[in-house]
């Protein structure tokens, strides 16, 4: 009986059961598509990622002695439609089964389940094996109750798989290191010189050159940085625990100029296409820590690991939980448009500047920078969801639809109303100048609230408060926020309103 097994593009798990054996009766099908490069416009690098470890992974496979049909952009037998492809596979190749693992994304689980509906041979679908949790796990967990906080998750998923444990109890007596995990970083301890992969990819950036496929950002060499292969990823990880875990928890909130990715392990494109899964991370991290526990402080490994087993399995439980109608909350009835600077880094503001620059060169940023100054800015200007999921879910290597969407429209735009975050991420200037050295040579001084050369996000934050009292005011979280502004004398605010409202309306001036 002759079967058909779709891989997509973030389902490269070489570990996965389906692999174990090599069936003769089994081929697998890989396709480039125009579906996929065409509902965003992505960042190059992300395009070329994807297409590069695709390629690798359906050669490794091959070479394993499986049966791969793979279709790359511009082969002439690709419709570049997943299921009109499949269609197809199955008609000519007299297919009588076809199977897929689960996909990550709402848009192309409905589009395989209704494509099921449609064809009269068997199908099956099958876990993709790389999450500690299943699909809506998450929400049986929270079951019945009104704030889904994630620390209340993690410290579950901590006991349930015995992470970081000491006979029932968190290993070093606490469960969460987060407030230690705030140092600004001044040049000190060093940082070593990033580990860049040198993955030759010419050829497809001359197919992604052919396909005239519309992209973002740029890539200064040929060669792909961040790792293609298990083997890679592996790599990088050992890389991360030898050099940058040291320091990892100390540092993971601050911001500098001439450093870009600081002790972040930038695992993401990897793990977020399955080439290393979630277990093998934590359990490299964990024996790391275990063989160096005289050298690393526990606070590093917890601020690493929580960020996997908490928030990374917490927003994809999330995803699951409120999909479809997350995608189109706007909570707070923002609808201004994105400032053009977010294609181009061309303003003054020298955080956004440096922000904005890294992802557009490196398809990066790192939590911090996606946090608190992208993130800020867009819900401070009160820009439309819309227009912000569709700029992050473009510009980062890393970007699938179930970790940004939560990321961004609900963590950080609060467009959910609060069922991720407890409160908006909003902060005023003084939070970016205790986080980093933007402000030290920025066009703007980061204490003036009013005037051409106040810091924007001074004004910016208030107005904001002022203008979303209705929604905001009874936040528990924001009480003394209110407070202060109440205090405030009127024509005080009023000034910083005024000077809002200009931003806002010429934001491509600041
Ligand atoms: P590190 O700082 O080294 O962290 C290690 C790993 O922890 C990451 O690789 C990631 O897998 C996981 N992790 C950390 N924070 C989160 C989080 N909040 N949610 C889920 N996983 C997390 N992450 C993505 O993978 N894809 C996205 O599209 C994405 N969009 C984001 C958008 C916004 C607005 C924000 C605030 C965050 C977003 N994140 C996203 C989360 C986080 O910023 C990235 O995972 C991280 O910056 C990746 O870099 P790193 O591998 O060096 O991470
Ligand atoms: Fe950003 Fe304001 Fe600091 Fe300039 S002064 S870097 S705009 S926070």
């Amino acid at each position: 009986m002759k079967t058909l097994r779709l891989i997509l593009g973030d389902q490269l798990n070489i570990k996965h059961s389906w692999f174990k054996t090599v069936d003769k009766n089994v081929t697998y099908c890989m396709f480039e598509m125009r579906q996929e490069t065409d509902y965003v416009k992505h960042h190059i690098q992300k395009v070329i990622g994807f297409f590069v470890a695709m390629r690798q992974f359906s050669e490794d496979l091959k070479s394993e002695g499986h049966n791969i049909i793979y279709y790359n952009i511009n082969d002439e037998s690709n419709t570049q439609d997943l299921t009109k492809n499949l269609k197809t596979l199955i008609e000519d190749h007299k297919i009588k089964r076809f199977e897929y693992l689960f996909p990550e994304e709402f848009r192309l689980d409905k589009q395989l389940r209704d494509f099921c509906k449609t064809i009269d041979i068997e199908t099956q679908n099958i876990s993709a094996e790389h999450f500690y949790t299943e699909r809506d796990d998450l929400a049986k967990f929270y079951e019945g109750k009104k704030q889904w906080v994630m620390e209340k998750f993690y410290r579950d998923m901590r006991e349930k798989h015995d992470i970081l444990m000491n006979a029932g109890q968190p290993e070093g007596g606490k469960w969460n290191y987060d407030k230690s995990n705030r140092n600004k970083w001044k040049g000190e301890p060093e940082i070593p010189t990033y580990k860049y992969f040198k993955n030759d990819v010419a050829d497809v950036i001359e197919d992604i050159n052919t396909a005239e496929i519309k992209t973002m950002g740029s890539l200064n060499t040929k060669t792909f940085p961040y790792p293609i292969t298990r083997a890679q990823a592996l790599d990088q990880l050992k890389f991360f625990c030898e050099h940058l875990l040291i320091h990892f928890g100390d540092y993971q909130d601050a911001l500098h100029t001439d450093e870009e990715f600081l002790f972040h392990s930038r695992i993401s494109f990897a793990m977020n296409l399955k080439l290393v899964g979630p277990k093998d991370v934590v359990t490299t991290v964990l024996n790391y820590y275990r063989q160096h526990s005289d050298a690393i402080d526990i606070s590093q490994v917890e601020g690493f690991i929580r960020q996997i087993i908490g928030w990374r399995e917490y927003m994809r439980g999330m995803y699951w939980a409120f999909m479809p109608d997350y995608k189109t909350e706007n909570q707070l009835k923002n609808n201004n448009a994105l400032a053009d600077f977010f294609w181009t880094g061309d303003t003054k503001m020298n955080c956004l500047k440096h922000a904005i620059t890294n992802s557009l060169e490196n398809g990066y940023a790192h939590h911090i920078q996606r946090l608190m100054i992208t993130g800020n800015y867009a819900l401070l200007t009160m820009t439309d969801p819309d227009e912000v999921d569709a700029w992050y879910l473009g510009i980062y290597v890393d970007a699938i639809e179930w970790v940004q969407l939560t990321n961004t429209r609900g963590m950080s735009q609060f467009a959910d109303g609060g069922k991720i975050a407890t409160k908006p991420y909003v902060s005023s200037g003084s939070y970016i100048n205790k986080m980093s050295n933007y402000c030290q040579d920025c066009h703007y001084k980061k204490t003036k609230k009013v005037g051409d050369d106040a810091c924007p996000f001074n004004s910016l934050y208030w107005n904001f408060l002022d203008e979303k009292r209705d929604m905001l005011g009874n936040n528990f979280r924001m009480g003394m926020m209110y407070s202060l502004l109440d205090k405030m004398d009127p024509k005080d605010l009023r000034a910083m309103k005024k000077r809002a409202q200009h931003i806002i309306e010429h934001q491509d001036e600041y």
